[in-house]
C-alpha cells in the first residue's frame, strides 16, 4: 500500500518528505480556519521539503513565490490521485495554511532539526526550504522518532535586524522583514513590500547558520528543474492558495494569533 503512495508521491515530481503519526502533533494545532480541513480520524501526517538554495532565488528571493505556486500545484495533484488510488481515505494538503506546526512536524519525520530562527534546518538544503503537509486517515508506517533541536549557537538571535528572535525559542512574526513581506503577511502593504528592495529578502538567520554552510545548491533537484521548465504542466496560474484560499481581506481579519 505505501509502495503505491510513494509511485504516486515520485509522480508527481514529490521526492523529499517524511511521515509522523498525526496523534504526535494533535496538542500542537494552531487555531485557524484550515483546521475544519483536518480529516476525521487522521492518522499521518506527510511532511514534504521544498528546496530553495537555488541560483535563481539566491539572486532574487522573491523567486521563492514561484516555487511555492509549483508546489501548490503538485501537491493538489497528488491528493486528488492519492484520492483515486486510496478511494476510502482522504488526503488534504496545506502549505500557507497548515494548522499543523510545519518545522515540528517535518523534524518528527526525520527530515532535520527544529532551528531556534523558527526554521527547519534539513541536512541536505539547511534552512533553505519550506515544507508542504498532507494529512490523511490512512496509517502510513512513520519516518522518524523524535524531535531534534540546533545547536543553539544563538547567532540568528544576535544577529536579527529587528529583534525577532528570542533565546526562549520564540519567534515574533510581526517584527520578521520577510515575514512582512510573506504571503502569510497581514500587512495591506504585501503586495508593494514584496516589490520593494527594502524588504526584499532579509535573510540574516538563514546566512549566519551554520547549518547553511555545506549545503550546495539544488538547481538540478527534479522539483527545481521542473519548477523552472516554462513547458511543465504547472501552468502560471493553477491551484495556488496563497493564504488558504481565503484571499487578502478575510486573511486580514483573521485574529492576530493565526
Ligand atoms: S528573516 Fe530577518 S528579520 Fe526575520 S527572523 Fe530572520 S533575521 Fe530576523
Ligand atoms: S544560527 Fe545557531 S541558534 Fe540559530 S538556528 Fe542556526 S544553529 Fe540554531
Amino acid at each position: 500500500m505505501t509502495g503505491l503512495l510513494s509511485l504516486i508521491m515520485n509522480a508527481n515530481n514529490l521526492f523529499d518528505y517524511g511521515v509522523c503519526a498525526y496523534s504526535k502533533i494533535t496538542d500542537m494545532l494552531i487555531e485557524c480556519p484550515s483546521k475544519n480541513r483536518i480529516p476525521k480520524s487522521a492518522e499521518s501526517v506527510i511532511c514534504v521539503v521544498f528546496p530553495t538554495n537555488t541560483d535563481a532565488v539566491f539572486a532574487d528571493p522573491n523567486e521563492v513565490f514561484n516555487l511555492r505556486r509549483v508546489a501548490s500545484q503538485m501537491l493538489e495533484l497528488t491528493c486528488t490521485a492519492l484520492r483515486k488510488a486510496f478511494n476510502e481515505y482522504s488526503f488534504e494538503w496545506f502549505l500557507d495554511d497548515s494548522p499543523v506546526p510545519d518545522v515540528t512536524a517535518a523534524s518528527f519525520c526525520g527530515l532535520g532539526a527544529v532551528g531556534d530562527s523558527g526554521l527547519l534546518l534539513s541536512p541536505h538544503y539547511g534552512s533553505f526550504c519550506f515544507i508542504g503537509i498532507i494529512i490523511t486517515d490512512l496509517i502510513v508506517p512513520e519516518t522518524g522518532d523524535e524531535v531534534t533541536y540546533c545547536i543553539h549557537c544563538k547567532k540568528c538571535i544576535v544577529r536579527c535586524p529587528a529583534g525577532a528572535l528570542s533565546e526562549s525559542g520564540g519567534f515574533d512574526k510581526a517584527r520578521c522583514v520577510k515575514y512582512a513581506a510573506s504571503n502569510a503577511s497581514r500587512s495591506p502593504n504585501t503586495f508593494l513590500l514584496r516589490q520593494g528592495a527594502a524588504v526584499k529578502g532579509c535573510n540574516i538567520c538563514r546566512e549566519v547558520c551554520p547549518y547553511n554552510k555545506n549545503i550546495g545548491r539544488a538547481d538540478n533537484h527534479p522539483f527545481i528543474k521542473v519548477a523552472t521548465n516554462p513547458d511543465s504542466i504547472y501552468t502560471s496560474e493553477g491551484g495556488y492558495k496563497p493564504m488558504g484560499g481565503l484571499g487578502q481581506e478575510k486573511f486580514r481579519k483573521l485574529p492576530d494569533d493565526f
